[in-house]
């Protein structure tokens, strides 16, 4: 799947369950706070793969689910530059994380980095709408 399916997919996804919460009249605290993964587990076991087997993608004890992937990351499926040949095609704009390489391809890492998994971060950066805060994101535009 190309990073931007995935990310036009989530942004679906995410926006029917902030349509949910909005007409439930949830705060802004309660929204953040329906994000936590136990209840994500609970309530939207479809919104991520991993929810099926309880499982995290960061071992830390409070994982806020919201700002999944992260506004840092950058993507361009046609790749943003070529570094010894390889494309890159996604990045950590704050050089979080690390790299790995594929065919002839780059993809950044995140599996080290929990930025955007605290919900302190996710309160700082919120919108009720998910590509706001991910407007930077796709550079395939
Ligand atoms: S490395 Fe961390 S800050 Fe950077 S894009 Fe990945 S999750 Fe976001």
């Amino acid at each position: 799947m190309s990073y931007e399916s995935w990310f036009n997919d989530f942004a679906d996804k995410h926006k029917v369950i902030l349509d949910k919460l909005i007409k439930n009249n949830l705060s802004k605290d309660e929204i953040i706070d329906y994000f936590d993964f136990d209840n994500m587990v609970k309530e939207e076991n479809d919104f991520c793969p991993l929810y099926k087997d309880n499982k995290k993608c960061h071992d830390i004890k409070e994982l806020n689910c919201y700002l999944c992937a992260c506004p840092n990351f950058r993507f361009n499926d046609a790749g943003i530059k070529t570094y010894n040949d390889k494309k890159i095609l996604s990045e950590c704009e704050i050089n979080n994380g690390a790299k790995f390489a594929g065919d002839g391809v780059v993809h950044q890492d995140c599996s080290s980095c929990t930025v955007p998994h605290h919900k302190a971060y996710v309160r700082k950066n919120f919108d009720l709408d998910w590509k706001n805060v991910m407007t930077e994101c796709n550079l395939n535009l």
